[in-house]
């Protein structure tokens, strides 16, 4: 079959518009694993855009007494191998497009990890931080309310992201009962345990970036006990992360958060330094001998074997990809590297783990939750645990397959694997009507 399509970003860019950083990267990722592929032209055009995005206008009463309206949105990208699945972020800078772009990402990660979902990603652009705790539950009811006839167990399960808590998806979970009329845990995943959250489910993405660094670490012969590991960004990815190489026998020589890094060549006490979670922001008032304090940037070109970015995306650029040091880079952000900076990368030979393997701890274990949920059944920790270890070290075997075959970088592999499940799914099922 043959399409006369032009692809999406060159049209984008044929027609000057502008484009989401997270979008272009997504549709960028897409070509390059299309270029490894035989993907039939007419299902890789399908996949440079969504199913369709919901936009929502969302009245909230302020305490003060005045409405105010935010916008939100739903982006679905696809669904042919189950129902939608990903984050929703509260957060000034959400659009349309990011959504968009984001919600191609949940795609991919889903179906590398082989899991029966497609993905989604949506928000509602507000600076939740000026909000107070119930005008945030106002705002969360009243979302949710608007795109209910969107969501759903079997078609659209959104989970926390950005701005947006364990507390959030209860209210989420509870309006969607409210409306439908019966207690329905499994419309949202990262709940809190008592109304059927999954145990595991915080450490889970970072669980799983030390996993993948644990098994790339074993396929470059590099023994863990020996590494030297940098993390940017000491939350709930970076702290867990960093915390269970250090159990492994990896020495962790530097930590970050927003403020700086702290940073000791022969190794951090990295479970007394707080983490996000514990106390926001502390990591440079952490003190000790031989303990140095570095800017953020610093960081990241420290000689070390491993660098973890886990706070932000777009961190490693082509500003900065040629005086990284480290000999490995596993992703536990999203979209830490840009595509020229990943270019430069592959030229050097810096093998880089890409998030949607390397943090897919998280819609692994949502996908627990979600299998608790319908069965209302729950799982013990060491079950979640053995589930994720089995999952994360299944999907990187599947990656040495798929790189070593095609003779391609682990991201390309990832991209690849993922792009020819979904649309091997799409051919099998084809195109309706
Ligand atoms: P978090 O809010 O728990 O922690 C973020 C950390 O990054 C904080 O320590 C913060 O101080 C630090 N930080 C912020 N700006 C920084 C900067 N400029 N330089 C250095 N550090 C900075 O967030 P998180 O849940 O750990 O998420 C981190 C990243 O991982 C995000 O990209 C997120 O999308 C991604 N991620 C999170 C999950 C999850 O379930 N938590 C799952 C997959 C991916």
């Amino acid at each position: 079959m043959t399409t006369t399509n032009i692809p999406r970003l060159e049209s984008i860019k044929e027609n000057n518009e502008s484009v989401a950083p997270a979008l272009e990267i997504a549709l960028t990722q897409l070509d390059r694993a299309a270029d490894h592929t035989d993907v039939d032209k007419n299902v890789l055009h399908r996949l440079q855009y969504p199913t369709r995005v919901v936009e929502v206008s969302v009245p909230v009463e302020m305490d003060d007494g005045s409405v105010e309206i935010f916008t939100g949105y739903r982006a679905q990208h696809d669904d042919v191998r189950g129902p939608y699945k990903g984050g929703l972020r509260y957060n000034p800078h959400v659009t349309r497009d990011e959504c968009v772009g984001l919600s191609m990402w949940m795609t991919w990660k889903c179906a590398l990890m082989d899991l029966p979902f497609g993905g989604a990603k949506g928000g509602v652009r507000v600076n939740e931080k000026r909000l107070s705790e119930t005008e945030k539950e106002r705002l969360t009811r009243r979302f949710t309310h608007e795109i209910s006839d969107s969501i759903g167990p079997m078609k659209d399960v959104p989970a926390p992201d950005m701005g947006t808590d364990p507390q959030t998806m209860a209210w989420i979970m509870d309006s969607y009962s409210m409306d439908k009329g019966d207690t329905i845990p499994g419309v949202v995943t990262g709940k809190p345990h008592v109304i059927g959250g999954s145990y595991g489910r915080e450490e889970a993405p970072g669980a799983s970036v030390a996993i993948a660094t644990r098994e790339a670490l074993q396929y470059y012969d590099i023994p863990l006990d020996s590494v030297t590991v940098a993390v940017q960004g000491y939350g709930s990815v970076g702290a867990n992360a960093a915390r269970k190489l250090d159990s492994w026998g990896a020495h962790i020589v530097a930590v970050s958060d927003v403020n700086g890094a702290v940073y000791n060549p022969d190794g951090l006490p990295v479970t007394d330094i707080p983490s996000h979670d514990e106390e926001p922001e502390a990591v440079t008032t952490f003190t000790g001998d031989n303990i140095s304090i570095i800017e953020n940037d610093e960081l990241l070109t420290l000689d070390v074997d491993v660098l973890i970015p886990a706070a932000l995306g777009n961190v490693l650029t082509e500003a900065n990809a040629d005086d990284v040091a480290a000999n490995m880079i596993v992703e536990g952000a999203n979209g830490p590297t840009t595509p020229a900076a990943d270019s430069i990368f592959v030229e050097r030979e810096i093998p880089v783990i890409p998030d949607i393997l390397a943090n897919a701890g998280g819609v692994t274990v949502s996908y627990f939750e979600w299998l608790q949920d319908i069965n209302r059944r729950k799982w013990s920790e060491q079950t979640v645990a053995d589930e994720l270890e089995s999952e994360i070290v299944a999907a990187w075997d599947e990656l040495v397959t798929v790189a070593e075959e095609k003779q391609i970088p682990w991201r390309e592999a990832a991209y690849v694997t993922a792009l020819s499940r979904v649309s091997e799914a799409k051919d099998l099922r084809g195109l309706w009507p």
